[in-house]
């Protein structure tokens, strides 16, 4: 057969089978579907969207306080949701926080926590997300929920074996790394922390699936297409239950925004960076109104970690908290968090509970209808009660760990810390650690900028905490180290 007389009867047959599949899905809809609908729809478990900005502060959004960069949308979300003043991440960087997100698990078990000599994973690692861990996306599918990874992963090494697709998604959209990870060879030295960045210093693989697609990316569109591909997956899934992580690659450095946002915030190009962020959240939202999913979807809003301040007018702000990004003061690891679902929770509440983004893993499974595993030790808890209005949280406890060692816990309002560190080293001040004993004593209700030691006139809550510590220690068993 010639080659093209092939092809066409390749796309003939191609035809023919896709028409007979068609008659078979609508032979059974007739015949089951005015029966069986209206129970699915009952029935029908909730999507979940999980929007997850890289490197957000705690001060960075109009709704927690910045006095220029705005955020409309993140505001009305918050407006008609819940926003959290004591939501926290389970590590101070990138690699750790999001392993913590996806499986419930705090990074050591996993040995995803890294080291202080490295600490989140390089583009030539050997290792990854280890596939015994369960991700909320391998949860959801077992559920028949469609899943879909946008944005950064950052879970795996470079062999390719720790991708999204290896994980529980179904489809892939993103950069592998950060966008500072790839440079082109041209990149000059400090090239992340200047503002005026040339796109031709970066050489970031953009990829559908596990294959490359474009290469170098192009960094300004990004936001602009990864919210194409949300709506998109939105649209296209409104028939069946969903998972979307959607994972921005901003406002990590280096930072570019599409023509429309570049040069509009008075924040500079940090603030032209989130407000571009802040209008992709809201095209998603539009996007669930428009085809009428925002009663049955709940999406939740937060960042992987805290400010990267030693990147200056790049970095953002942690707003009144002390320190950002790779610390374990409060600015590290202490987010913005908006949870949005229109009917199921009550608009406009500002909670105070204490949550983590650990808890997205048990919330997740559970409202999906999908049993928790109990082969390991799950380190989340349902944020049900809080969202819902029924009960308190479940949690009275953050353990904030700095790579595989914990600097500090909270327990209720008192946080200990021992040992503390700032984020990264600078010119005039470099990394400095100092381990404390007895430990560092804040109560964060009267004193969120962590500046009042209480230790000596509450030694009983700092027995208590190191209780806390002991039980946790004696109930943790470190994975195997993955980079
Ligand atoms: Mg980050």
């Amino acid at each position: 057969m010639s080659r093209p007389a092939e092809r066409n009867s390749r796309v003939m047959r191609f035809a023919s089978q896709a028409f007979v599949r068609s008659l078979c899905a609508l032979g059974f809809s007739l015949i089951f579907g005015v029966l069986v609908s209206p129970v699915a729809a009952a029935t029908r478990p909730p999507n979940i969207v999980i929007i997850l900005a890289d490197d957000l502060g705690y001060g960075d959004l109009g709704c927690y306080g910045h006095p220029t960069i705005r955020t409309p949308n993140l505001d009305r979300m918050a407006a008609e949701g819940m926003r959290f003043t004591d939501f926290y991440v389970a590590a101070c960087v990138c690699t750790p926080s999001r392993a913590a997100l996806l499986t419930g698990r705090l990074p050591i078990r996993s040995g995803m926590a890294g080291t202080e000599k490295r600490r989140v994973i390089f583009t030539k690692d050997p290792g990854g997300l280890p596939l015994e861990e369960i991700t909320i996306a391998r949860a959801l599918q077992s559920k028949a929920y469609a899943t879909m990874c946008i944005g950064k992963w950052h879970l795996d090494g470079g062999t390719g074996k720790s991708l999204p697709t290896r994980h529980g998604f179904d489809s892939y959209f993103g950069l592998r790394w950060s966008n500072d990870m790839e440079p082109a060879e041209r990149n000059p030295p400090g090239a992340p922390r200047s503002l005026d960045q040339d796109p031709k210093w970066w050489n970031c693989a953009l990829l559908r699936g596990e294959k490359i697609i474009e290469q170098p990316a192009d960094l300004s569109t990004l936001t602009k297409r990864y919210t194409a591909e949300a709506v998109q997956f939105i649209r296209a899934n409104k028939k069946k239950p969903f998972f979307l992580y959607f994972a921005h690659t901003y406002p990590h450095v280096p930072l570019f925004a599409s023509e429309k946002f570049k040069g509009t915030s008075r924040r500079g190009l940090f603030g032209d960076v989130v407000e571009e962020l802040d209008w992709s959240v809201g095209q998603v939202l539009e996007a669930l109104r428009k085809e009428k999913l925002a009663e049955n979807t709940l999406v939740f809003f937060t960042s992987d970690n805290g400010p990267w301040l030693v990147e200056e007018l790049a970095g953002g702000s942690a707003g009144l908290l002390k320190e950002g990004k790779g610390s374990t003061w409060e600015g590290g690891l202490r987010e913005p968090a908006i949870a949005w679902w229109p009917g199921k929770i009550k608009p406009g509440v500002t909670t105070h509970e204490l949550a983590c983004s650990l808890d997205l893993f048990s919330t997740s499974l559970t409202l999906a209808g999908a049993p928790l595993p109990t082969d390991r030790v799950l380190d989340g808890v349902d944020l049900s009660p809080i969202l819902f209005g029924n009960g308190k949280g479940l949690r009275d406890t953050v353990f904030y760990y700095r790579g595989d060692e914990l600097f500090a816990l909270r327990k209720g309002p008192w946080k200990a810390h021992f040992t503390t560190a700032n984020g990264y080293g600078s010119p005039g001040n470099p990394l400095k650690f100092e381990p404390h004993d007895p430990p560092l004593l804040f109560q964060l209700d009267t004193d969120p900028s962590e500046r009042f030691d209480m230790a000596k006139e509450h030694p009983e809550v700092l027995a208590d905490i190191q209780r806390e510590v002991a039980k946790h220690r004696a109930n943790l068993t470190p994975g195997k180290p993955q980079y």
